[in-house]
């Protein structure tokens, strides 16, 4: 069963969370670690994001500063199969146009066929840290909707190489992000929802949502999407706040919005281990209120924390 089949067909909302590969050199046992204290609420599949290439410049010991193209968490194939032969759960590594180009795609695309993993989020990618543009590669992708139709292709049995013979298709099942509060490069609400709908036309069967922290942007943005005539499972992303900088960090890096009465309980706070609180019990409470309205699943973005995802899987599930 694909996962948008259990997320079309789930009796419950599932519990399903985001895990980043550890920076370059760390051990794999980091995304265990995250793991184990969440098996006991029953992962109904595990994200694995994909990092682009960053430019970095490195000062040399002669004083002359370098330039280098660096991939700071690479791993992401290799650690949903790690992760889906450990724990027999499904996984669901992110594909993105950002760095690649139609033929490497192709090839990673073949990796996790062969590897049986058929489940993928489609994603174009965050813009190069460096000029905060996205540029596609030559012969890359420009829009997440052009990565889904070569995938679309493969699973047709439709590869790059037209002269290919006895060609098996692929079977990948894809979902596709959402914004409640929109992307940020979009002209408005309408218009990225636009968009999105062609991405479920193209075959997209899930949409996953950016963090928010306000239910009523979720709830704003799932009828909209209903009323543009998009049927798909709309999966809630969920992000305990855990310190005081997220207060800076997450609005400028997301594009989102922090509600007055969560910025000024985190104010109040005179620690982080007492903002990871409030965060917990900011989350436990959206939870409960999706949940009422009968969401298909929650989706947390751990960043590497398991216990505080843990505390509020405890009091929902
Ligand atoms: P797109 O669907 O391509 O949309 C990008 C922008 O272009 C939007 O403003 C949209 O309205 C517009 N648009 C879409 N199609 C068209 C079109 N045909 N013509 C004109 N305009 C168009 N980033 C990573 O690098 N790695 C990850 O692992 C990752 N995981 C994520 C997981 C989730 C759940 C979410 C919500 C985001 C994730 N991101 C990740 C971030 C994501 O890559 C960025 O937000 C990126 O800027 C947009 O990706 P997208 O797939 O939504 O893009």
């Amino acid at each position: 069963m694909t996962v948008a089949d259990k997320l079309k067909n789930s009796q419950k909302p599932l519990f399903s969370f985001e895990l980043l590969p550890p920076l370059k050199g760390n051990h794999i046992q980091a995304i265990y670690n995250t793991i184990d204290p969440l098996l006991e609420f029953d992962p109904a599949y595990i994200n694995v994001t994909y990092h682009r290439e960053e430019v970095v410049y490195k000062e040399l010991k002669n004083g002359l500063i370098e330039k280098r193209t660096i991939r700071k968490r690479p791993g992401t194939v290799g650690i949903a199969a790690a992760i889906k032969y450990k724990y027999k759960i499904d996984v669901i590594p992110h594909i993105i146009c950002a760095g690649f180009d139609k033929e490497e795609t192709e090839n990673a695309l073949i990796d996790l066929h062969f590897l049986e993993i058929d489940n993928i989020l489609v994603l174009r990618g965050d813009p190069d840290k460096s000029t905060g543009k996205f540029m596609p590669e030559p012969n890359g992708h420009s829009y997440a909707i052009d990565l889904l139709r070569q995938i679309m292709n493969m699973n047709k049995g439709i590869y790059l190489d037209e002269d290919l013979k006895n060609i098996t298709p692929t079977h990948f099942s894809a979902g596709v992000a959402g914004y409640p509060e929109k992307h940020p490069e979009a002209p408005n609400l309408e218009t990225d929802i636009m968009f999105l709908k062609q991405k479920i036309d193209e075959g997209a069967e899930y949409i996953v949502t950016q963090m928010f922290f306000d239910n009523n942007h979720y709830f704003n943005f799932v009828s909209k999407c209903r009323e543009m005539g998009i049927t798909v499972p709309i999966v809630p992303g969920i992000k305990p706040i855990s310190n005081k900088t997220h207060l800076t960090q997450l609005p400028k890096t997301f594009s989102i919005d922090l509600p007055q009465d969560l910025v000024k309980e985190v104010i109040r706070c005179n620690s982080n281990s007492d903002v990871k609180k409030v965060g917990i019990e900011w989350a436990i409470n959206q939870c409960k209120e999706l949940i009422q309205n009968g969401v298909p699943s929650i989706h947390f973005y751990t960043m590497g924390l398991s216990d505080n995802i843990a505390e509020i899987a405890k009091n929902i599930y």
